[in-house]
This record gives structure tokens, C-alpha cells and sequence, in this order.
């Protein structure tokens, strides 16, 4: 079981008590999309081997999202950041 800190607690909870959000730091912009960037938009997402930006809610504690960085062949979180904040750099 992961344990994951989030970042609006600053506590480390496990796993279960949060929700899987999809890939993060997508930009929904369905006005300014061609039908082929909607599709993308809609369809695709990245499948990284390595480190993976995925947001995350913590629903059974403050209820927000937060982005995560997670390994996703180790599964080991690198890092937890709130939501609206960059892309931490690689640790
Ligand atoms: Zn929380």
C-alpha cells in the first residue's frame, strides 16, 4: 500500500483514503482546440515509464486535488504538490 502526503494536511495518509484523478496538468480548452487536439484531449493520455505527473484527491481527508509525482516503475512517490503549482524538477 502507497503512503501519500498531501500536501494541504502535510500528512502522509495511505492510500486508501484518496482517489486516483488521471494525468495531470492537462489544459481543457475545447474553444481554442482543433477536432484533432479534442480527440487527443478526449482519447489519449501519456503512458510513461518512469516518472508520471497524476493528479490525485484526498477524499477522505481535506477533499482536495493535488498533483503527484510518481514512479511508475517502482511505484515509489517522488514527490506530492499542490494543485496549480509547476511540475516540481526531477529528483
Ligand atoms: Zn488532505
Amino acid at each position: 500500500m502507497l503512503l501519500i502526503h498531501c500536501p494541504y494536511c502535510e500528512m502522509e495518509r495511505p492510500e486508501v483514503e484518496f482517489k486516483y484523478g488521471g494525468q495531470a496538468h492537462l489544459v481543457r480548452e475545447p474553444q481554442k482546440a482543433t477536432d484533432e487536439e479534442w480527440t487527443d484531449f478526449l482519447y489519449f493520455r501519456d503512458n510513461t515509464r518512469g516518472l508520471h505527473a497524476e493528479r490525485w484527491r484526498h477524499a477522505v481527508g481535506c477533499g482536495r486535488f493535488f498533483n503527484c509525482l510518481r514512479d511508475t516503475v517502482s511505484d515509489k512517490i517522488a514527490a506530492t504538490y499542490k494543485a496549480g503549482e509547476p511540475r516540481p524538477s526531477s529528483p
